[in-house]
């Protein structure tokens, strides 16, 4: 089969906002030097935060675990470089809000030493055991490098009875600035593909789709190539038409397959999972090289930038620092953004590090994201419901958002929507819709966590009222069942107890022997009068003798 005679199908709404990828796929992928400073937050995943396991002053090597994943949905945080351990502490770190979170700072020694920190490869791995791939995984790091940074072991183990049929491999980028996916496709297209063998393999998959945007006709030509093919032992290279957002997970596979992934469901649902070419990437590393993940490739690009390229860049690394290794800022530069400008947010310095999602640097000059103008009423006009991919009713969410009407906005479907920014973007009101979304979302996170916290402390308070109540009932219980106990013992059971004998027989020899107190015994009454001499004659002559023995020892 080929990849024209492979069905497409269409998903509702979606955008074609300008693209710009041409500035950024010039040159190659370039290596970015080592960097004066790794700044490796403990969190850069979806799920529980990371416990370091190194302080201040610990030497540690590249690719060592400095801080270990304490649940299941976590991912460890390896050392990117061989180094001193400066500090632990919360530094800002990428996120809209401008926050700051704890922080491994390492000063890089500049030997890049691994010491015993690689991992060792799994040689013959289409043959290895699923459990021990995943577990390589989960070793690894790895998390979606798509810009979810969902932990991907987790994804590789659905815990579901839905058998798995199909891996949707996820390489449409239809970010209209962003270029790391396409860079890697274009020139590690072979190993990407052992990724993706790797991840069939461990969810025992028979086939896979790979979605390509077609913008991208070098990336696809390249994949074909090295899969000998566009339709090879079950896997599939399948161009798509540009049409933002199609490199949401729900709507590529609604392109590639038809299937729908319900409301509030995952791809598991229809039989599926889907995962990025980096993750396939990051995963393939892990596998075949033991290597954790500790670098990825970020564009920098923006006419607010000399040299706009792809780096591969240790994570960690200093935007600042990749900025500077692309040429520097140019005089336009106006506005710093991470990710693309469609679900991308604005960082408020150049300090924070590149982390596992870092997948975009946007250095964009006033035109290319220009102020949005005041917002006016909606004049429910509908534009945002025909543009919206997920087919919600985005007006609606709009009202119910902004009047905190938390349970209608979650009636009306919130958490199905995937930020893509198309209702704002066609919006005549200049309504910034998908803030008012992100703030409601935020907001009942908040509620759900402060009900959770609510509940656990109300468990406590009755877990230990019940302890208590037990305890007292248990002690009333003892005493009442030695009342009984002792009414009930009869006399003759105190002489039967050998103790209380003993001590009975001898308060009886006492109180005899104080009857008799007084009473000497005497073994010379009744004698007769010859014993009587005879007696007396012995006590006569033993006092003669003491009165001698007296004399002579006085002399
Ligand atoms: S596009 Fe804007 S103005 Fe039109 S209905 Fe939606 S929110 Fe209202
Ligand atoms: S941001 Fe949400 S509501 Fe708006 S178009 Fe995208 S999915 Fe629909």
């Amino acid at each position: 089969m080929t990849a024209q005679a492979h069905k497409l199908w269409h998903f509702n709404g979606g955008v074609h906002p300008e693209q710009h990828k041409d500035v950024s796929t010039r040159e190659p992928i370039e290596f970015m030097r080592l960097p004066r400073l790794v700044v490796l937050p403990l969190s850069q995943h979806i799920g529980e935060h990371c416990e370091p396991l190194v302080k201040a002053g610990d030497n540690v090597n590249k690719g060592q675990v400095i801080a270990r994943a304490p649940g299941y949905v976590s991912a460890a945080v390896h050392a990117s470089t061989s180094g001193r351990v400066v500090t632990v502490e919360e530094r800002p770190v990428p996120h809209p809000s401008g926050m700051s979170a704890p922080c491994i700072v390492i000063e890089p020694d500049g030997r890049e030493y691994w010491g015993e920190s690689r991992l060792p490869p799994i040689e013959d791995y289409l043959n290895a055991d699923p459990v021990t791939l995943r577990n390589r995984v989960r070793e690894a790091g790895i998390v979606g490098l798509g810009g979810a940074a969902f932990p991907s072991a987790v994804k590789l183990n659905p815990r579901t009875e839905q058998p798995i049929d199909t891996v949707i491999l996820n390489g449409a980028e239809c970010e209209p600035y962003i270029t790391c996916d396409d860079m890697l496709m274009r020139e590690r297209a072979a190993q990407v593909l052992d990724g993706l063998r790797i991840i069939m393999h461990v969810v025992k998959a028979g086939e896979a789709v790979i979605g390509i945007e077609d913008n991208k006709p070098e990336a696809y030509q390249d994949f074909c190539a090295a899969l000998g093919g566009s339709d090879v032992d079950g896997i599939r290279v399948v161009q798509v038409p540009t049409l933002y957002p199609t490199g949401g997970e729900k709507q590529l596979i609604k392109v590639l397959t038809g299937r729908e992934v319900p409301s509030q469901g995952l791809p598991i649902d229809v039989g599926m999972v889907c995962h990025n070419v980096g993750t396939a990437y990051a995963i393939y590393r892990a596998v075949a090289e033991g290597e954790p993940l500790i670098s990825r490739i970020v564009t920098v690009t923006g006419g607010g930038t000399q040299n706009p390229r792809n780096f591969e860049v240790l994570l960690g690394t200093p935007v600042g620092d990749l900025i500077d290794a692309a040429g520097g800022y140019t005089p336009e530069a106006h506005r710093l953004v991470m990710g693309g400008p469609m679900m991308g947010f604005a960082l408020s310095d150049d300090e924070v590090p590149v982390i596992k999602g870092t997948n975009c640097l946007l250095a964009a000059t006033r035109e290319e994201t220009p102020a949005t103008p005041p917002a006016l009423p909606c004049i429910r006009c509908g534009a945002c419901m025909r543009a919206c991919p997920a087919n919600l009713l985005p007006q609606q969410l709009y009202w119910f958002a902004r009047a905190r009407d938390f349970d209608k906005v979650q009636d009306y479907n919130l958490f199905d929507c995937i930020e893509c920014g198309c209702c704002s973007y066609v919006c005549p009101s200049h309504i910034p819709l998908v803030q008012y979304y992100r703030f409601a979302k935020t907001e009942i996170w908040e509620l759900e966590r402060e009900r959770r916290k609510a509940d656990q402390a109300r468990i406590r308070h009755e877990f230990r009222q019940e302890r208590l109540e037990r305890e007292k009932r248990e002690k009333a219980e003892k005493l009442a069942r030695k009342k009984a106990a002792l009414a009930k013992k009869p006399e003759k059971a105190d002489a039967e107890d050998p103790k209380k004998a003993a001590i009975q027989a001898a308060l009886e020899r006492v109180k005899a022997k104080k009857a008799t107190a007084g009473v000497e015994p005497k073994n010379t009454s009744d004698l007769t009068p010859e014993q009587a001499a005879q007696i007396e004659a012995a006590e006569a002559r033993r006092a003669h003798a003491r009165e001698k023995a007296d004399s002579e020892g006085n002399d």
